[in-house]
């Protein structure tokens, strides 16, 4: 029994960004515990509040008769862990952010809470009034929005002067789903003697009779009734009448439509790499060891059958295991295997789900009746308590950091979690991030390698790279040179299918020469510039230098420079013109908007309806389909165009990817990589297969130019919707900042955001560039109360490690 209980507005400024103390009054004692979300007087108004402590000593700056009672409990029982109260709050320290931000994202949309007052009118309120504020209806619930603030003023008026009441109503969103059943009675006597009153025409009542004599007092649905005894609802009905059985509602959890395959996934016996990884990491389940693990395996190679063995053994000392996976709506053959395997045990999170289909998943998860997590970054909050293991596949996907405001990276935060619980984590990658695999090699984290594909039959598939330079010079604008046309045909011919993609990524922001590959870049940084058409300059997004487009190359005098780019849309049609006996698959945000016919085309293309898939970076990542023998890759340059220091990187890792696509089972696989950049080196190393090879080129390139992981970045972006506000006022802060700053902290830009406008807003940045991650901490705690202090309209936000500074 507390006195006080420590509580979190729901009021996300610096300045109320503490725990308050308020009065927990004997009738809430039971009910208010650390975790629960309570209803609290705030200045004039009540609000939302977290409970994130409980005490029974007031601070000493704080008498008695400033402290404010709780006004009532939301929930019946905790919705957020002591783990998930102090994770909300080191992930606000650490991200510049709120604590009741975090607290708030890490529950479902469902546990949000609508804001309303009930207006009430009282006697002697005029016609006239009640016509204006409450409908002409004695009472009326609304919301902020429904009233100017004039109107709004007007109705303090009325309730000062004592002719409406005006309460706070605040409401969970989510509804929990009910359906109807019927409970047999439990009193035996009770049945028996209604038995003797049934005639003998009554045979369906004696059937219900005889079935609530075997089942007293169990629940059964209406459905269970009807199909298991074969009487009708109005028999239901008449049992409920001679009481027999009473009605009640029951709670039914929505699913995720299931798509497990109903066979089996057999074990596979581990070959002697999977061995050797599968042996380390349960050892840390084992000896409970917040060991980090990177996974460095080849396409193919059995990262996924070593997390699954490994989430047995978790499963079996009766934890939990959390698995990431990048926005596993793609992946729905990922979400098979692992239904496969553990069934019914299985939770899960992410996008695709529908609001009330994640509400009751969390809910499972909550009322611990799950023990496999399977998710996308926000699932790194799930609700687990006895978490045994966390696994991280494609470890280096930027979609694991959230980079809408709050930021976090879901990968620091399973890392987090897995200390707290001395869980070991896997993180998994053919293509590790440099950040992770730098860790691996200072030994910060264990290093485990599967070299060979795990299929003995499979190979890695032969990668050639088509200089498209050559091509167009000789067939003109065309996104298909003659090697993939011929070995296209090859594949289809012997029926077999090829899967084509078309990198989107960075699409069209930048300016690239059409006959020698030459792209613009910024003398400064070294960085490809980004196109702003608003402007017609080419600027460096980091430094902010700029200048004109030009109109001829400054590398070979062509006039042939132009901005890159292509849909998959004009793709398809050139394609349906050279091969137009095939029919095409296509795999893009058009033709997956609707849900669930991403999963649709990919069981379409499983089972050959088609044999050529084209589609954009979706058909990149975790696709197995043993028919695949071509990939062929349409431009590989785009992604090489980003205006970021990862560029390289980041098309390193999806060329890898798409082409562990090719060749996963007996059949040799070939790759068709189209290029104006033959000699870069991301591609050369993507062609041998060598991750290794690549990791040591692009750090020391790093290293040479100070960027990550030698340095750590923070990004600080501002907005406002008048653009030459945001230009001064980002000078100012430029200005202000660099007068503070510590010496060795290097300050990038301002500059201009490449789509400078946005929902009618202009938006700046700054980068920081420094070599402990922290020395600016204070500075920018300071920055971001100021900025919250300015200017309504003006907006920053403060962004660690940003995976994208487009
Ligand atoms: P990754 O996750 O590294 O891409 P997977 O786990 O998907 O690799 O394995 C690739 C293929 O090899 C899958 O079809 C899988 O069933 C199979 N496989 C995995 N491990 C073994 C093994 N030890 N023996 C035989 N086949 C295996
Ligand atoms: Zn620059």
């Amino acid at each position: 029994m507390s006195q006080y209980a420590e509580i979190v507005v729901d009021v996300p400024t610096q300045q109320t960004n503490r725990p308050y103390t308020y009065v927990v009054p004997t009738e809430l004692q039971e009910e208010v515990q650390p975790g629960v979300r309570v209803l609290v007087a705030f200045g004039h108004r009540s609000v939302l509040g977290y409970v994130v402590g409980l005490t029974d000593k007031l601070p000493d700056d704080l008498s008695i008769d400033q402290v404010k009672d709780v006004l009532t409990v939301l929930d019946d029982r905790p919705v957020l862990s002591a783990e998930l109260l102090d994770l909300a709050h080191d992930l606000a320290e650490k991200n510049f952010s709120f604590w009741v931000t975090f607290l708030a994202l890490m529950l479902p949309t469902s546990l949000k809470v609508s804001y309303r007052k009930r207006l009430t009118a009282l006697a002697g309120l005029s016609d006239a009034d009640r016509v204006d504020y409450l409908d002409g209806q004695q009472e009326r619930l609304v919301q902020t929005k429904d009233f100017s603030a004039k109107g709004w003023r007007a109705i303090n008026r009325l309730q000062q002067a004592g002719l409406l009441e005006v309460e706070s109503v605040i409401e969970n969103q989510g509804r929990v789903k009910t359906e109807l059943a019927f409970q047999t009675n439990d009193d035996l006597d009770e049945l028996s003697n209604i038995g003797a009153t049934l005639t003998k025409g009554a045979k369906q009542q004696r059937v219900i009779l005889a079935f609530a004599e075997a089942h007293p007092g169990q629940v059964f649905s209406k459905k269970e009734w009807l199909e298991q005894l074969d009487v009708s609802l109005a028999t239901l009905n008449a049992a409920v009448k001679k009481g027999i059985l009473q009605k009640v509602q029951v709670e039914v959890k929505r699913r995720p439509a299931s798509i497990a395959s109903g066979k089996a996934d057999g074990v596979k016996t581990l070959n002697a790499e999977q061995k050797v990884a599968y042996d380390q990491i349960t050892k840390a389940i084992d000896e409970q060891e917040d060991k980090v693990f990177l996974l460095e395996g080849i396409t193919g190679s059995g990262k996924t059958e070593v997390y699954l063995q490994a989430a047995q053994k978790v499963i079996d000392r009766g934890e939990q295991v959390l698995f990431l996976v990048p926005e596993i709506a793609l992946t729905p053959q990922m979400q098979r295997r692992v239904e496969d395997r553990f069934g019914e045990k299985t939770a899960l999170l992410h996008s695709g789900l529908s609001t009330g289909e994640r509400y009751d998943e969390w809910r499972r998860i909550h009322e611990g009746k799950v023990q496999v997590v399977v998710g996308a970054r926000s699932a790194v909050f799930a609700p687990l308590t006895k978490l045994g293991l966390i696994i991280v596949d494609e470890e280096h996907e930027t979609s694991y950091s959230q980079s809408e405001n709050p930021h976090y990276s879901g990968r620091d935060v399973a890392l987090w979690r897995a200390a707290y619980h001395q869980a070991p984590v896997v993180l998994g990658s053919a293509t590790p991030s440099l950040e992770s695999r730098a860790r691996a090699q200072k030994g910060v984290y264990d290093l485990l390698s599967l070299s060979k594909r795990a299929n003995p039959q499979a190979t890695l598939p032969e990668v050639s790279v088509v200089d498209m330079r050559q091509e167009q010079l000789d067939r003109g604008d065309t996104n298909f040179s003659k090697p993939l046309l011929e070995k296209l045909q090859t594949v289809l011919d012997r029926g077999e299918q090829a899967v084509l993609m078309l990198n989107r990524r960075g699409f069209s922001s930048f300016v690239m020469c059409r006959d020698c590959g030459f792209v613009p870049r910024d003398p400064n940084c070294n960085l490809a510039m980004t196109l702003h058409m608003d402007s017609l300059t080419l600027k460096c997004h980091y430094c902010g230098y700029q200048e004109a487009i030009p109109q001829t190359c400054p590398a070979c005098g062509s006039n042939r420079i132009r901005y890159y780019g292509t849909g998959t849309e004009k793709v398809e049609t050139e394609l349906a013109a050279l091969m137009p006996d095939y029919p095409v698959i296509r795999l893009d945000q058009d033709t997956t908007r609707k849900k669930g016919a991403m999963a649709k085309a990919l069981a379409d293309f499983g089972q050959k309806k088609a044999q050529i898939l084209l589609g954009t970076q979706m058909v990149a990542k975790g696709l197995d389909f043993p028919d695949v023998t071509l990939v062929g890759v349409l431009n590989a340059d785009t992604g090489l165009g980003l205006p970021d220091f990862r560029a390289s990187e980041k098309t390193f890792q999806l060329l890898t990817q798409v082409a562990g696509r090719a060749g996963r089972a007996e059949r040799q696989g070939e790759v068709v990589i189209q290029t104006y950049n033959p000699e870069h080196y991301a591609l050369k190393y993507a062609q041998k297969h060598d991750y290794e090879g690549f990791y040591r080129q692009e750090m020391a390139i790093r290293h040479a130019a100070e960027f990550p992981p030698y340095f750590y970045t923070v990004q600080i972006q501002c907005s406002a919707i008048d653009e030459n506000k945001v230009a001064l006022q980002t000078a100012k802060i430029a200005a202000w900042l660099k007068k503070r700053l510590p010496e060795d902290v290097l300050l990038l830009g301002p500059s201009p955001h490449s789509i400078a406008k946005l929902k009618g807003r202009y938006f700046f940045q700054m980068i920081l560039k420094m070599k402990d991650p922290n020395e600016a901490d204070e500075l920018l705690r300071d920055l971001v109360d100021r900025s919250q202090k300015a200017d309504k309209d003006f907006a920053l936000e403060v962004r660690r490690d940003p995976v994208s500074f487009m």
